[in-house]
């Protein structure tokens, strides 16, 4: 174990981040749109078009989605119809996990692996608690021996009331039937990762609000010292939005050497940011957030070259739409002799979101694996509503979309431009 020597090697190297390749630096490109859509046919691309297009409406998405949210509330005739046909299509497997089948075995045809994420969020009761950790269990089981689903994924608010949470995050005391709640929360997470643990099926567990994160990481680590005693299983999610991230992260990563585990770290930018900085201003708080996108860019890449620096003991999981973050990665993975199958190393994406990046890696031979959510429509709004605004004119992801599917249906109309395997005009490519 080379857990002192390890912890100054930290200190003295912060790795600073090198600038991302170009395309024509890097040994592949993410402009290659047929193999991004090879599993979309025409109509679907349409489609996708057509609703990329809509959210990249300032005044439709600032208007539309809080609006069809209400109605949806409302129970308005048709409107769960809607959002079933359209947005819950595009980014959602289905309502179950048989449901979800078509879309894990089409992306695996490809090489692109999936990660059924059961995205029900706002469950209050103990029984909700309950039925979301059987069926995360029952995610486990699925993904154990299947060869196209490498991990699952919870949120611990899937399992916890936010409040109890909260609190335990503010270190307030708790009563009596509090600390009964806690202990059954602790429960469902242990097994939960010891059900992964069994099936040697590997896990990540989800960041979320600042407010309650520092009780998830104390979870997450503890089960990192349980179950990751011969390899990551239990992967914990470090958003470099935030400040503090890529202390918490160093600090995590010396814990893990000094106490002789393996350190599962999956690494996002952060879905909460209006909501963080809003808090924060409202309650009269220093900001948990960048104060740019470019700083959240730097602690992003910083965090992956320190992951990669301590790559004897521990995995990593890169969650971005981010081409130079993933490009830096594909070029630090080739200058450090690391084969692009590695399993210590995965790329993730979500489903609907920068297929561009995901596909053209998977052909390449890296490791990439795409969140698969599903659940009842009702039930995965949240999800969805977070996805429409990053996909807004205001975040500006949808434009990127929209411009590759532009430039694909185009492709796909001059015919001797088709490549073999590709989605070919008028055609359904996948079940
Ligand atoms: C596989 C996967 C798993 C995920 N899991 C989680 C999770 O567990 N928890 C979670 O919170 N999110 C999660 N996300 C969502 C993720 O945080 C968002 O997709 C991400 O924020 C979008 O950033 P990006 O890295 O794709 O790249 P980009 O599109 O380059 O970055 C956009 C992000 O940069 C940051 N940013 C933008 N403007 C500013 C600014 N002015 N100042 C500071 N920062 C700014 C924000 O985080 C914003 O979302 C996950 C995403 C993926 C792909």
């Amino acid at each position: 174990m080379r857990a002192a020597a390890a912890v100054d090697t930290m200190d003295s190297t912060t790795p600073t981040p090198s600038p991302a390749p170009t395309s024509s630096e890097a040994p592949i490109s993410f402009e290659e749109t047929g193999s991004a859509f090879a599993t979309r046919s025409d109509a679907q691309l349409r489609k996708a078009y057509l609703l990329f297009s809509a959210l990249n409406q300032p005044l439709l998405a600032r208007i539309g989605i809080p609006l069809t949210s209400a109605l949806l509330r409302a129970r308005v005739p048709g409107v769960q119809l809607a959002i079933r046909h359209t947005v819950f299509e595009h980014f959602c497997g289905g309502e179950t996990i048989q449901e979800c089948q078509p879309a894990v075995e089409a992306l695996g045809r490809h090489g692109v692996k999936s990660i059924l994420d059961y995205s029900v969020e706002g469950e209050k009761s103990e029984a909700g608690f309950d039925a979301t950790t059987r069926e995360t269990l029952a995610t486990v089981e699925w993904a154990a021996g299947h060869p196209h689903i490498p991990f699952s994924v919870f949120k611990v608010t899937g399992v916890a009331r936010f409040g109890l949470l909260e609190k335990l995050n503010a270190r307030e005391p708790l009563g009596q039937d509090e600390q009964a709640e806690w202990n059954r929360v602790r429960e469902r997470v242990q097994s939960i990762c010891q059900r992964a643990h069994d099936l040697g099926v590997r896990i990540f567990i989800d960041g979320e609000e600042t407010w309650i994160q520092g009780v998830i990481d104390e979870l997450a680590e503890q089960m990192m010292v349980r179950f990751n005693s011969q390899r990551a299983i239990v992967y914990n999610t470090y958003q470099m939005y935030r400040t503090a991230a890529l202390p918490n992260l160093r600090a995590a990563l010396e814990r893990a050497e000094a106490g002789g585990y393996f350190f599962g770290a999956k690494l996002v930018r952060g879905a909460y940011m209006e909501k963080e900085r809003r808090r924060a201003s409202e309650r009269g708080y220093a900001d948990p957030i960048q104060p740019s996108k470019s700083r959240s860019d730097e602690d992003y890449d910083a965090a992956l070259l320190l992951c990669l620096e301590h790559l004897d003991r521990m995995s990593l999981c890169v969650g971005t739409h981010n081409e130079a973050s993933c490009m830096l990665l594909v070029r630090e993975l080739a200058r450090r002799g690391i084969g692009p199958g590695d399993e210590r190393v995965y790329f993730s994406q979500l489903y609907g979101m920068s297929d561009n990046i995901s596909f053209n890696l998977a052909k390449a031979g890296y490791n990439v694996a795409k969140y698969l959510p599903y659940g009842p429509v009702r039930a995965v709004m949240p999800y969805l509503i977070r996805r429409a605004q990053e996909n807004s004119a205001i975040a500006g992801q949808g434009g990127r979309e929209v411009g590759l599917i532009r430039r694909e249906l185009a492709r796909r109309r001059q015919p001797a431009a088709l490549p073999a395997g590709t989605g070919a005009p008028g055609q359904r490519t996948v079940p």
